[in-house]
């Protein structure tokens, strides 16, 4: 859907950042602008500061700045629809869609009526159940048993559902409609067509999507009735693949803290917030996917995942460390935490303290040391047999590393301890490689998100208009414009790009940096499009004219296998955070002169950039 220009701009004259802002952040008036502590980043005295006559906010601290529209995408993690929506709302404007046809209109429409309304009922729902739960001196005495406060059941909107088989008949008027049943909180018999409730004398834990709305519910039960935990099945709204408990309550404090902390469980995420760890998320009883790692990474660049230190915790480590691998860019950092196996994060917390378990994130293992093992796991590597199973495993969890300088290592790494040279290594695997894949290990990325393009296929996500023939005048062939090109032709290229390369690009001089803030805009609301339908969304846009340049100009081919233009963007970015890493480093040794801290930063990033620069020599 496209919004036009013109309607955006009447939208941000009639509404106020500051109120907007000041809806999630406490303001105050300093001189003509409101200053507040910055949502993006930990602080203790404000530096985040709002602009009336600019309609903009801005952080002294991160940097981070925008409009109204932009600030409810980053800290309420809106897509721009919705968020434009959300504002649209809240000053009695409704958005125009005419450039969709009417009965892609309608079935848009119809599809988000339903979902709103199935997230009403669940609401609905969640509302009674949090009502049930102060009636309930039992359901309230197991969450003080496990040491949860009122403010703590209250921020996650704990409930209890009471026992009996239609409690939920006394919530809603018709508890035939169909609403019950698609929302998955009603069961219809196979057999008998009988209705009801699936939740059932169970404490309530409502499962948020990033906005907020209620998608499902995870039930447990008090006692140790089987099984221990339930959860709303799949719907139109629900999808466990890529839904994380905790994510929307958790989000200033993953920014705070720098972290996401990934748990097993509700009761993990929970117990962890009243200990002073709100940062944690879990996954809903299914392994962690790579849909789940990429959501994540939208709200930070480092993930520590715990598990207990059991057989089934080993093992669903082991699948996070597949999910994870395809995402382990140079710029992000995944850990994993390993518990003593009679603990869970809970009871690991109230034996040893806070403290201890910070020491023990801070500790973590790192993802390249948790690859390493489990390429030698069961392998005598004291024989050459062992040794050659070792390098034989390894071939698959290697693969998927995105290139790069951890990639490069752990290649040099593995060689070591299979006694190669690292070029022999890469030979015996390029002839495994012909040889064919053993079925043993599923590749890391066949478990994400089934509806978005394999992205191995080369050619498949061509955009269709690139080729049309259209051409202007020879474009000049800059950086930037084909960082903008790659991204416009190949969408899907978003999906491993960091939250550092993201602030990157769209902080590029405009029209380049808008362009790149509306496509990341784009994708994460959308998924990947192709550039077609880019195209009519940009009408009227600011940045339609960039776009429509870079793409019809003589060096608009972009064509070919998609792993290699994979690696020219990657190539661009990384000179393009060198160019910045040598402007930083210049502000840094300006500093060390009165910041003894200074100079330690400076060497840090002089030997980042050294790295990036190894790994991007050809010049353009
Ligand atoms: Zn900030």
């Amino acid at each position: 859907m496209s919004i036009p220009q013109p309607f955006l701009q009447e939208l941000l004259s009639r509404i106020d950042v500051v109120e907007v802002v000041g809806r999630y952040v406490p303001l105050r008036k300093a001189g003509a602008n409101f200053m507040g502590l910055c949502p993006f980043h930990g602080e203790k005295s404000p530096s985040f500061s709002v602009s009336p006559s600019k309609q903009f906010f801005h952080c002294f601290g991160c940097g981070k700045s925008g409009n109204a529209i932009g600030f409810l995408m980053e800290h309420a993690g809106m897509g721009f629809v919705d968020a434009v929506e959300d504002l649209a709302r809240q000053v009695g404007l409704s958005v125009p869609d005419d450039h969709v046809a009417p009965a892609d209109k309608e079935r848009a429409a119809a599809a988000r009526q339903r979902q709103a309304t199935l997230s009403e009922t669940l609401e609905k729902a969640g509302q009674d159940y949090r009502k049930q739960l102060r009636q309930s001196p039992r359901a309230v005495e197991y969450l003080k048993g496990r040491g949860v406060s009122g403010e703590v059941a209250q921020r996650y909107g704990l409930g209890y559902a009471p026992e009996g088989w239609r409690h939920l008949a006394s919530v809603f008027a018709q508890y035939e409609d169909p609403l019950l049943s698609d929302s998955g909180l009603v069961i219809v018999g196979e057999d008998d067509g009988k209705r009801y409730d699936r939740f059932r004398d169970r404490v309530m834990f409502p499962i948020r999507n990033v906005k907020g709305e209620c998608i499902g519910f995870g039930g447990r039960v008090l006692g140790d009735d089987k099984p221990k935990y339930l959860n709303s099945p799949e719907t139109s709204v629900f999808h466990k693949g890529s839904e994380l408990y905790g994510l929307y309550e958790a989000r200033a404090a993953i920014r705070e803290a720098g972290f996401a902390l990934v748990t097993e469980g509700y009761m993990d995420v929970v117990a962890l917030a009243q200990l002073g760890f709100a940062n944690a998320v879990a996954t809903l009883g299914t392994a962690c996917t790579a849909e789940h790692i990429a959501k994540l990474l939208r709200f930070t660049d480092s993930v520590v995942f715990s598990f207990d230190g059991d057989a089934a915790g080993r093992r669903a480590a082991r699948k996070a460390l597949d999910a994870a691998i395809p995402h382990a860019a140079d710029t992000r950092s995944v850990k994993f935490l390993f518990l003593p196996s009679e603990h869970d994060p809970d009871s690991f917390v109230r034996a040893h303290g806070a403290s201890a378990f910070s020491r023990h994130i801070a500790d973590a293992m790192p993802l390249s040391r948790f690859l390493v093992e489990a390429a030698g796991e069961q392998c005598d590597l004291g024989t050459p047999e062992g040794r050659a199973h070792m390098a034989s495993n390894a071939r698959l969890l290697w693969e998927p590393l995105p290139d790069g300088a951890l990639k490069r290592q752990l290649l040099g790494e593995l060689a070591t301890l299979a006694q190669l040279d690292p070029l022999d290594l890469q030979e015996v695997w390029e002839q495994a490689a012909v040889r064919g894949r053993p079925p043993a290990v599923p590749a890391p990325r066949s478990t994400g998100d089934a509806r978005r393009p394999a992205r191995s296929e080369p050619g498949r996500s061509l955009p269709p208009s690139s080729s049309s023939g259209r051409r202007r005048r020879a474009a000049p062939a800059g950086r930037v414009d084909h960082a903008a090109r790659l991204l416009l032709s190949h969408m899907e290229f978003l999906d491993t790009l960091s939250h550092e390369d993201n602030a990157l690009l769209s902080a590029q001089d405009a029209p380049h940096g808008p362009l790149f803030a509306w496509i990341e805009a784009q994708f994460h609301e959308q998924g990947p499009l192709p550039w077609a339908v880019l195209r009519e969304s940009l009408r009227g846009h600011s940045c339609e004219a960039l776009a429509e340049r870079v793409m019809t100009g003589a060096h608009a081919q972009t064509e070919g296998d998609t792993h290699e233009l994979r690696l020219e963007l990657r190539g661009l970015l990384n000179r393009m955070l060198a160019e910045q890493l040598r402007v930083q480093e210049t502000e840094a040794l300006a500093a060390a002169s009165t910041d003894p801290a200074a100079l330690q930063r400076y060497r840090a990033l002089q030997a980042r950039r050294v790295a990036l620069e190894r790994l991007a020599p050809q010049a353009s």
